[in-house]
């Protein structure tokens, strides 16, 4: 682990397009590469560091007290390794890339079967659509961030583009929408796009990364119908225990069409409908940079049980 990393600082949020920054008296990780001073009370990191921070707990620091990065890693380690058990079939819906000008009828949908979803939104399409936003707020449903732009070139520049990116949405979801959302879905899934510094940043801003394990395939799909979305879900569901859905909110009518056949299919298969937890991970892309944090943090729990032997 390089000795940046490794760096701590007292600071607290600095979110890349926000101004504010609120001062935490608690020692916290610096996952920048710029300087970033080491302070007594409240340094905040420099501009353009892009730093974003938050003080892990006594907790939190768990089996490290003296490692916060190493800390942290065996938080994302825990985060997307431990099994989680599910006693009953449950299935979860999730929307992407809206809301859009159809938000309102799959919203219809939704209540008419008496469901819950959670909606990975654009910010960009929260400020084309704030009233679509609201209402996915007002009918219970649960918000979740999935970048500005979704446009692959921009968002996957770099590390600090993509932490701009969601911080930017963060703020536009909560200025519209009142909610402090932290649930978060990579465009086009992690495959390809996250290093390992995409799940540090966002574990130290406090994100939970939501992949999906079943791509309803109707934003990919040549010529989607309803039909042929629900034969490929039927397909691919067999007899899954958890289900995280792949659905889109892009404007498509055949992915709302869709959305009541799919619906009734896991109803009718005794699945529950839940929306995305904060508090952990239930899809994983089980992707080369997560192995190899999962590597480091059992080298480094060896190393720890060697030593206090
Ligand atoms: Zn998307």
């Amino acid at each position: 682990m390089n000795r940046k990393f490794r760096k701590f600082i007292w600071a607290g949020w600095l979110t890349a397009g926000l101004a504010t920054a609120m001062i935490w008296s608690m020692p916290a990780i610096s996952l920048g590469q710029g300087t970033v001073e080491t302070g007594e009370t409240g340094d905040v990191a420099q501009a353009g560091d892009l730093v974003v921070t938050r003080p892990l707990t006594r907790e939190e620091l768990g089996p490290f007290p003296d490692d916060p990065a190493m800390a942290l890693d065996y938080l994302i380690y825990k985060r997307y390794f431990e099994p989680k058990k599910h006693e009953n079939k449950v299935v979860y819906l999730t929307i992407d890339d809206g809301p859009s000008h159809k938000t309102a009828e799959y919203l219809d949908i939704l209540e008419s079967r008496g469901v819950k979803a959670t909606f990975f939104l654009l910010g960009k399409q929260v400020a084309r659509y704030p009233e679509a936003t609201r209402a996915i707020r007002d009918r219970g449903h649960k918000l979740a961030n999935h970048t500005y732009t979704h446009v692959y070139k921009t968002v996957y520049q770099s590390v600090d583009v993509f932490m701009e990116e969601v911080e930017r949405t963060r703020a536009a979801i909560l200025e519209t929408a009142g909610v402090d959302v932290r649930l978060v879905r990579a465009p086009g899934g992690v495959y390809g796009h996250f290093e390992k510094s995409y799940y540090r940043r966002l574990e130290a801003a406090g994100y939970v990364n939501h992949d999906w394990n079943l791509d309803s395939k109707d934003s990919v799909m040549k010529k989607a119908t309803a039909d042929k979305i629900m034969s490929h879900i039927r397909a691919a569901n067999k007899d899954r225990q958890v289900a995280v859905v792949l659905l889109h909110d892009s404007g498509k009518t055949s992915s709302l069409e869709a959305l009541p056949q799919i619906i009734d299919y896991y109803l009718g298969e005794g699945y529950t409908f839940e929306v995305l937890p904060e508090n952990e991970t239930v899809a994983v892309h089980n992707i080369l940079p997560l192995r190899e944090i999962k590597a480091e943090v059992e080298a480094a729990l060896r190393a720890r049980d060697a030593a206090g032997q």
